[in-house]
């Protein structure tokens, strides 16, 4: 099974794939997480895609594809793309990349979350510098001890783009760019859209329901 985590930044798509990946063994392709490692190890493409990313901008198709292609052209399957497609371009690419690799979409789950929590959320997280676990400020702080809950890690980090700036160009690019593809997918009979605004485990309840 392929399918697509869609929805606007904080909605919590990263948190929701990780339990996709322990529980049923699917990969999760994160082009935020790819574009971060390429600007943490100083790659050309990470050099170009900084500035970018600082602000809330989307990058470019191009790279965005290209990085998607490399994952998938290797064959596999159960993929989650977590923030990708974020445009109808990006969209269309994908449906030619799953078409010659043999490979089907089977569904686009859409998490529904307010603005306000969105901005909550976001200027409260942090994620294990190690594993990547994410935590809360005020839903789920990092253990008293100091130490990751997973892995025991004791370095925490915060997302540059997670400020209030930028964060309102990210909602922006969300709405003008990103959220024409639930019309997009609902139109393709793949739309499955779930309340992310509950706890964790509703949140997750309510994936594996529509995944079913
Ligand atoms: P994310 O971790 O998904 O919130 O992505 C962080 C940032 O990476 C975004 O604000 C964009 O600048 C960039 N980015 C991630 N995925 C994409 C994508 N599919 N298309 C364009 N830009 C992206």
């Amino acid at each position: 099974m392929n399918i697509i985590l869609l929805g606007p930044p904080g909605a919590g798509k990263g948190t929701q794939a990780r339990f996709l990946v322990e529980e049923r063994g699917m990969t999760q392709l994160s082009t935020g997480d790819m574009l971060r490692e390429a600007k943490d190890s100083g790659t050309e493409m990470g050099k170009i895609v900084a500035d970018v990313m600082a602000r809330g901008d989307l990058v470019t198709d191009e790279i965005v594809i290209g990085l998607i292609r490399e994952k998938i052209a290797g064959g596999g399957s159960g993929f989650i793309f977590d923030g990708f497609p974020r445009t109808l371009a990006q969209a269309d690419a994908l449906g030619a990349l799953m078409a010659e690799t043999g490979q089907t979409l089977d569904a686009v789950i859409e998490m529904q979350v307010d603005d306000e929590v969105l901005v909550s959320r976001i200027t409260a997280r942090s994620t294990c510098g190690d594993c990547g676990e994410v935590y809360n400020d005020i839903t789920k702080p990092i253990p008293a001890d100091g130490k990751c809950s997973t892995c025991g890690g004791t370095t925490f980090k915060r997302r540059a783009d997670d400020n209030a700036e930028s964060l309102r160009t990210r909602l922006m690019a969300y709405y003008k760019q990103t959220s024409p593809l639930i019309g997009y997918y609902h139109a393709k009979g793949k739309l499955k859209s779930v309340d992310g605004l509950g706890e964790i485990d509703a949140v997750k309840a309510a994936i594996a329901g529509a995944l079913g």
